[in-house]
């Protein structure tokens, strides 16, 4: 008998009852692979060979439960653009089970697209073809980036249309790695159902899982929302190093692991400009570039109103704790996001006066809106005297040649041998990014025409980020300017 291709060990169903219902997934009419992530399978401990298979399309689309997978639904609440749903949920989601990793690492196993749910509200419970592979390629280019997210193990395509504002569309499911699909809004739901019992198992789950340093902790509750919001304000720091606008930053999309999850209408930055909102559904740009460190930390607020209850029995007092955790989020998003930016300028040391070098070389570019990532990368060929193709970048260069000799001032001070800052902002700085143009082009291939190699080659470039890759330099350009006219991004739900 073939051995299972799974080997499930499933927690979150036992710790978290009240926060699921089991459901099993909707058949579809022909499953077929469209890319199945070997890389993943590997991290994974599966046998990536006999799952990059009609088999394997068909266990990963849902049209075979595979053994061992005891698939469920969960419920969560959220605010949606600062408005709180009760109750929202997976509504076309569903978590096969939990695996364990080549690294002793716990991780889910969930399908998206996968038919309606008793969450489902007026949804359909499906997905199309474009936002399950922009799902794909977004979290891989997060992952090569070396940003926290969930990742794709395989897109398969269902061999059905399904019905969206713009048509017909073909469907998809994807199969969805995460290290867990708890977010802030899986405590709103209890929290506003007043369900301590439910809220306390929950915390206890994440903390084993995801902060099992914690478990002994005297006052882990507490402990672990000050991790939960460090870990935030890494990732936030991250994405703002890189340009990369998530898009639709409601508390349902928040994780308590910290991973990026929810490749809806996200897209990186081109030319510089911190107000710059690219989902056509965020009219007043609640979620624009700049404000994601604020939502961030108003997401966070929400996560710990939830937790009041944990935090201390005196509820004044648990108002206290909690009010400190949300004041310290600012400093602690501040320091990543200082460190990170540091290294994309090559400097190793501290200094007071960095942010404001930093702040600096931001403005300049905002006010002539130059490509926030040709203008990091570029640092590095002035490292070596080469300003040319930084300066170039300006059309008003007199700003950036003022700067030019602040930052030169600033690295002979910080000592290091310019090979060594070269090499930290290289590692700092993409030339490869998912550039909206080549994610459409890609994707538009690859819907319309079922053609992948322009999304197969867009995933080999952005699989080394860093690296100069030979005859990749186009993935380094910007878009024209009549490419980028306009450029709008949509949930795809
Ligand atoms: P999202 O914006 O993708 O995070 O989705 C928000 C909520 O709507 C989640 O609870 C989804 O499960 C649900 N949802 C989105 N699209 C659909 C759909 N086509 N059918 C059912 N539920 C959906
Ligand atoms: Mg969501």
């Amino acid at each position: 008998m073939a051995p299972p291709f799974f080997v499930f060990d499933n927690r979150f169903m036992h710790d978290c009852v009240g926060c699921f219902v089991p459901w099993q997934p909707v058949a579809v009419a022909a499953p077929k692979m469209i890319r199945f992530n070997r890389a993943l399978a590997l991290e994974l401990g599966l046998d990536a060979e006999a799952l990059d298979s009609p088999l394997g399309a068909s266990l990963l689309s849902g049209n075979q439960v595979p053994e061992g997978a005891q698939p469920l639904a969960q419920v969560y609440a959220g605010h949606q653009f600062g408005h709180f749903s009760p109750q929202l949920g997976d509504g076309r989601a569903l978590l096969l089970g939990e695996l364990i990793d080549r690294y002793g690492q716990r991780r889910d196993l969930a399908l998206k697209g996968s038919g309606r749910t008793p969450f489902a509200r007026g949804g359909d419970g499906k997905a199309a073809v474009g936002p399950v592979l922009r799902e794909y390629l977004l979290g891989e280019a997060m992952h090569a980036l070396g940003i926290p997210t969930t990742r794709a193990l395989a897109a398969v395509r269902t061999g059905e249309w399904i019905h969206r504002d713009v048509g017909r569309l073909p469907g998809a499911v994807l199969a969805r790695v995460a290290a867990s699909h708890v977010r802030v809004g899986t405590f709103q739901y209890f929290a506003a159902r007043g369900e301590i019992g439910s809220l306390r198992a929950l915390a206890e789950h994440v903390i084993a899982r995801h902060y099992p340093d914690l478990q002994d902790h005297a006052d882990r509750y507490l402990a672990c929302l000050h991790a939960v919001s460090e870990r935030q304000a890494a990732l936030i720091a991250h994405w703002m190093a890189v340009g990369f606008i998530h898009g639709v930053m409601n508390t349902d999309n928040m994780t308590l692991s910290g991973e990026t999850i929810d490749y809806g209408p996200c897209a990186f930055l081109d030319a510089y400009d911190p107000n710059t909102v690219f989902s056509a559904i965020d009219a007043y740009g609640r979620y624009a570039y700049a404000n994601q460190p604020i939502v961030a930390r108003w997401n966070l607020a929400r996560l710990a109103e939830a937790w009041l209850p944990l935090l201390d029995e005196d509820p004044q007092r648990a108002v206290t704790l909690a009010n400190e955790v949300v004041d310290t989020f600012a400093r602690r998003y501040q320091r990543h996001w200082i460190a990170l930016m540091r290294k994309k300028l090559g400097i190793l040391t501290l200094e007071a006066g960095d942010p404001k070098l930093i702040e600096d070389f931001l403005s300049t570019m905002a006010e002539q809106r130059v490509d926030f990532t040709l203008a990091f990368r570029h640092l590095s060929a002035a490292l070596y005297g080469n300003e040319e193709p930084l300066r170039a970048l300006w059309m008003e260069p007199t700003g950036i040649a003022a700067w030019l000799v602040r930052w030169r001032d600033r690295l002979a001070r910080d000592g290091a041998p310019p090979e060594e800052q070269a090499e930290v902002q290289r590692l700092a700085n993409p030339i490869y990014i998912p550039r909206n143009h080549q994610v459409e082009i890609a994707l538009k291939a690859a819907v319309e025409h079922e053609d992948l190699a322009p999304l197969d080659r867009l995933l080999t470039v952005l699989s080394h980020p860093f690296d100069e890759q030979p005859d990749a330099a186009a993935y380094a350009l910007p878009a024209t300017a009549d490419q980028a006219a306009g450029y709008r991004t949509f949930c795809g739900t």
